[in-house]
């Protein structure tokens, strides 16, 4: 998204631009799923919802002409697995949280599986999630860069199950960064493009599908006062692309696998190698009926483990269906780990514990591992406790003629509004130093 909303608005302004896109298709970490699944229906690899405050997305959506629909069905009656223990959340029904063995102080249980993030990080959200793309993070905020959710929730008087339910994987992550996270979460409405979030990008590709090359892999960044040589290999050759900037939009993880010479600032330097991404692996199995419908309940649900468990398909046509797994952290690594079919053994077997009679209506499965991708070697970009306030301003500043951009080099890692905001700050500066 940062590489095409560059190109897209460079354009506008009269540049003459190139995208060099290692792999088939444009999108990177909005890709929509259609394979190995029946029926036409499709799920989400990467990025699923789409806040309502999330003004940059919303603004390309909208320009690009796509539809939005709520990302959750309503009501939402998730299934709660806990503890071994399942019951049905009823909207406005408070759960007796004694069943699931969990170790909540009366607080915690008083405030409910929906109320507990709120007992803890209401204010912290509102301070933090003001994410300004120009001042991201203010030095007021270094209190909460510098320790992490674990210990801030601890601090605050959280029980351990409390902790381990609201982090979900993430403890190490600093308060800083899993607030502003939040912020974006807790929205009045969370949106999905119907038909797949990837329409997205494709429809801005198919706008730029002139200054696109696909299958050019950048191997080699050389950049000079005059200009940046770019080497690029595509079928086995290499060629080298020259401009008068370079906007590189890879993800840190795979920049940090890439030549540079001269070598880049150490400040940058450092950013690039030591930059974070969260793991994600998600885990997808397609049933011959929808099982939870016909127990009266959505599909989602709600467990015990560092993982959401989706329906995408609930708006889609039946009776085929498809629940995701969309695990964290140490769970994703575990599940990389295994084979892929181990993983849709294990995640079915699972799924049956919640929806009573998915191994009986099981299909097919399949499974994406955000480590495992080439081109992006990690999910999304984090920032553990003391990390924030040093290393975004190193990963978003200029060299040279270099610009980063990307949603790690944003206000709003792990988002798309991160990476456009990121690319329209570069585009700013190659106007301004063009002007
Ligand atoms: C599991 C997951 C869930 C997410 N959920 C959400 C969500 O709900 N809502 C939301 O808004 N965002 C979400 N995101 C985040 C969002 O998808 C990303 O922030 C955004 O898409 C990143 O865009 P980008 O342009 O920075 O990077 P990318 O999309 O990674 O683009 C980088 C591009 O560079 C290409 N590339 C890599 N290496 C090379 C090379 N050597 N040469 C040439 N090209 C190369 C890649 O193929 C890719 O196309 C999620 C992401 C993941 C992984």
């Amino acid at each position: 998204m940062a590489g095409l909303v560059a190109a897209w608005e460079l354009r506008q302004a009269g540049y003459e631009v190139l995208v060099l896109e290692a792999s088939p298709r444009s999108g990177g970490r909005v890709h929509t799923l259609r394979t190995p699944f029946s029926d036409g229906l499709h799920a989400e690899a990467g990025a699923g919802r789409i806040p309502n405050t999330h003004d940059l997305t919303l603004k390309y959506v909208r320009m690009l002409g796509l539809p939005l629909k709520p990302f959750y069905p309503s009501p939402n009656t998730d299934v709660v697995y806990m503890g071994g223990h399942r019951e049905v959340a009823q909207p406005g029904k408070p759960l007796d949280l004694t069943k699931f063995g969990l170790n909540l102080t009366s607080r915690e249980q008083q405030a409910g599986l929906d109320g507990l993030g709120h007992l803890y990080l209401a204010d912290g959200v509102r301070e933090c999630g003001q994410a300004a793309a120009a001042n991201w993070p203010q030095d007021s905020l270094k209190r909460y860069g510098s320790v992490t959710i674990a210990d801030f929730l601890k601090a605050k008087g959280a029980s351990d199950s409390a902790i381990a339910l609201i982090s979900c994987g993430f403890e190490t992550d600093s308060a800083l960064d899993f607030l502003r996270d939040l912020a974006s979460h807790e929205v009045p409405q969370l949106y999905k493009i119907p038909g797949g979030n990837d329409r997205l990008p494709l429809a801005l590709a198919a706008k730029l599908s002139g200054v696109i090359t696909y299958g050019a892999r950048v191997a080699k960044i050389q950049p000079t006062a005059q200009n940046v040589e770019v080497t690029v290999e595509q079928g086995g050759r290499q060629q080298i692309v020259t401009g008068d900037y370079l906007i590189t939009t890879l993800p840190f993880t795979v920049l940090r696998h890439i030549e540079v010479t001269p070598g880049f600032s150490e400040a940058k330097q450092r950013a690039i190698r030591e930059m974070k991404y969260g793991a994600v692996s998600r885990v997808y199995v397609q049933t011959k009926r929808r099982v939870w419908n016909a127990q009266g309940n959505t599909g989602f649900a709600r467990v015990d483990r560092p993982m959401e468990v989706w329906h995408p398909t609930w708006d889609q046509p039946g009776p085929r269906g498809l629940l995701v797994a969309y695990t964290y952290q140490e769970l994703a690594h575990r599940i990389a780990a295994q084979s892929p079919q181990e993983r849709i053994q294990k995640m079915t077997a699972y799924f049956d514990q919640i929806h009573p009679g998915c191994q009986d209506n099981f299909e097919l499965g399949h499974s994406w591992v955000w480590d495992e991708q080439p081109y992006a070697r990690g999910a999304y970009a984090i920032a553990d406790a003391g990390t924030m306030h040093t290393m975004l301003p190193a990963a978003m500043a200029t060299e040279g003629r270099v610009l980063f951009a990307g949603e790690h080099c944003s206000s709003r890692n792990g988002w798309i509004q991160g990476a456009i905001e990121s690319s329209l700050r570069s585009v700013a500066q190659i106007l301004k130093a063009t002007a």
